[in-house]
């Protein structure tokens, strides 16, 4: 199958990453703009998580309209297909934007030169580290006062735990900023602002052209002595250790003036991987194959008002979908005909006609479609990595009206399966308790409750401070576990044990007193 070789080895899919406010928003529709995917700056709808106040996220509809059109966007680029997708921004939504790390096979990352290394860079850097994802970086903002070149390496550097390999480097920042010298071809990009499709920035070969003198001999000789500095401390570019996760090949521009865009897309096509094998528990999975498989790592409820439905999310790992192909869908055994499944585009969604490997598709289903689920043409196969966190809120749901306890538990399961929030019931009594990784997740659900499900809930603050999923390979052992502490026990959405811990300390002499139970800060889709 030499086509799906080719298919499958020119795609690249890669999610972007940084804190609110860093410029993801900007790049995005840069990105768009450089491949052609837009006419016009503007045009991409800012989800902007970071942003929306409370009071946005309320208007739910509204919303989901938005963050729709631009979640996930494929592109063409230098005969490559490129699928782009957007991670929520808002430190709340961060299970949501783990997963959609489990879905790709590169990240951008961007970061805000004037503040450097921000905390919600680490967290997500941390996923991206743990499953040695190949990371391209952006410093932005140069058209800005921003901080130390060499100090804003080290940073990465050292609180990131990835080396540098600065690709280009900045001439002057803020109204001194003259562009940047791309280290590997030795020439200097000048900077010009708001650059268009096929705008080039005007070229100087040569770090040591004299014209450079002539331009801006005080920034210019700056940066001579910057890079005498940095070709003795960082790590030249290596494209094995970029490939590995293991170094960083950085890049600096300004997203908003459009500067320095056209290098990060290119070192995505040049470097970034083609989709690689995944993990399928039984065996490892090719793209190549023929047979198709996918996973699903995100699920989106209610996008279409009128039809209630949801988008479950499928990362194909092998062989070609085709329209109206029927394939199995695997934990309950029933086969889909997918007649119409949607990509997305940076303009909306289309009906997809084919895709492969990398490709992000969307399956609509009436809500019996989970998080993890894999999908094949029939063999068994089971896809591994897409985690739940430990949830570190909790709140015990209460409702007005008892008559509506059917509907809030159908919301809430329904709730639970899209990861939208975390469910558990206590082994003992009838409460519900909710689990989130941020607050803001129970106002959504709580607005999500009335909206959709007609369900006035309340919640209220409970004493737990985390949970633990736990294990045992001694099923006596784990059920002596289960009696001795029915009180702080919990099932999940999947049905898998949790302990509520009340606090640390209960944490610690709880895993003390049984050493034999193995508690887990995460659980992988069972
Ligand atoms: P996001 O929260 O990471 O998606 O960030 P946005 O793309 O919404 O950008 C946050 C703010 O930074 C906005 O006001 C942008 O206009 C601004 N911004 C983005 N890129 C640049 C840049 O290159 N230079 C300057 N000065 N501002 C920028």
């Amino acid at each position: 199958m030499p086509d799906l070789i080719r298919e499958v080895g020119r795609r690249r899919t890669f999610a972007i990453i940084s804190h609110p406010d860093a410029g993801k928003t900007t790049l995005t529709e840069k990105l768009l703009l450089f491949s052609g995917a837009i006419q016009l700056a503007g045009t991409v709808k800012g989800k902007k998580g970071g942003k929306f106040a409370t009071s946005d996220w309320m208007d739910i509809e509204k919303q989901r309209g938005i963050s729709v059109a631009s979640s996930v966007m494929q592109f063409d680029y230098r005969e490559h297909v490129v699928n782009l997708l957007d991670t929520p921004g808002h430190q709340d939504f961060s299970e949501d934007t783990y997963r959609v790390l489990t879905a790709v096979d590169s990240a951008l990352m961007v970061i805000d030169a004037a503040k450097g290394v921000e905390e919600q860079t680490i967290k997500l850097l941390n996923v991206c580290r743990l499953r040695h994802t190949p990371i391209v970086t952006f410093m932005n903002k140069y058209d800005r006062e921003v901080r130390d070149n060499l100090e804003l390496l080290d940073e990465v550097e050292s609180v990131l735990n990835i080396n540098c390999a600065p690709v280009t480097w900045p001439i002057g920042m803020g109204k001194t900023f003259r562009g940047v010298y791309h280290i590997l071809n030795d020439q200097i990009l000048l900077f010009k602002s708001g650059e268009g499709r096929n705008d080039v920035s005007e070229i100087i070969e040569g770090l040591d052209n004299p014209r450079l003198d002539e331009l801006f001999p005080l920034e210019i000789e700056q940066t001579r002595m910057e890079l005498e500095l940095v070709r003795g401390a960082s790590h030249p570019f290596d494209l094995e250790q970029f490939l590995a996760g293991s170094l960083t090949p950085v890049f600096f521009g300004s997203a908003i003036n459009n500067f320095g865009v056209r290098e990060i897309l290119n070192a995505l096509v040049d470097w970034a991987p083609a989709p690689a094998e995944r993990d399928a528990t039984s065996r490892a999975v090719a793209p190549t194959e023929e047979k198709f498989s996918a996973f699903v790592f995100k699920i989106q409820a209610n996008m279409d008002p009128r039809h209630r439905d949801r988008i479950a999310f499928l990362r194909v790992c092998s062989g070609q979908f085709e329209r109206g192909m029927k394939f199995k869908h695997l934990r309950l055994g029933r086969e889909i005909a997918a007649n119409s499944v949607v990509t997305f585009m940076a303009q909306g969604r289309e009906q997809v006609e084919e895709a492969y490997a990398g490709d992000i598709i969307g399956l609509p289903n009436h809500g019996n479609i989970q998080i993890g689920d894999s999908f094949s043409e029939g063999e068994v196969l089971a896809f591994t990595g897409i985690p739940y966190f430990a949830p570190e809120m909790f709140r015990i749901v209460r409702i007005r009206n008892p008559l509506k306890i059917k509907q809030l538990q159908k919301g809430l399961q329904q709730l639970g399966e899209e990861g939208a929030v975390q469910v558990f019931k206590p082994l003992n009594g009838s409460d519900l308790i909710l689990g989130a990784v941020g607050v803001l997740q129970f106002e959504v659900v709580a607005s999500r409750l009335a909206n959709e499900y007609g369900v006035d809930a309340m919640f209220e603050p409970i004493t737990i401070y985390t949970a633990r999923w736990v294990s045992c390979p001694d099923s006596k052992k784990l059920a002596e576990f289960e009696r001795a502490l029915e009180n702080n026990l919990a099932r999940d959405a999947a049905n898998s044990l949790a302990y509520l811990a009340t606090s640390r300390v209960n944490l610690d002499l709880t895993r003390e007193r049984w050493p034999d139970i193995v508690f887990h800060a995460t659980r992988e889709h069972a």
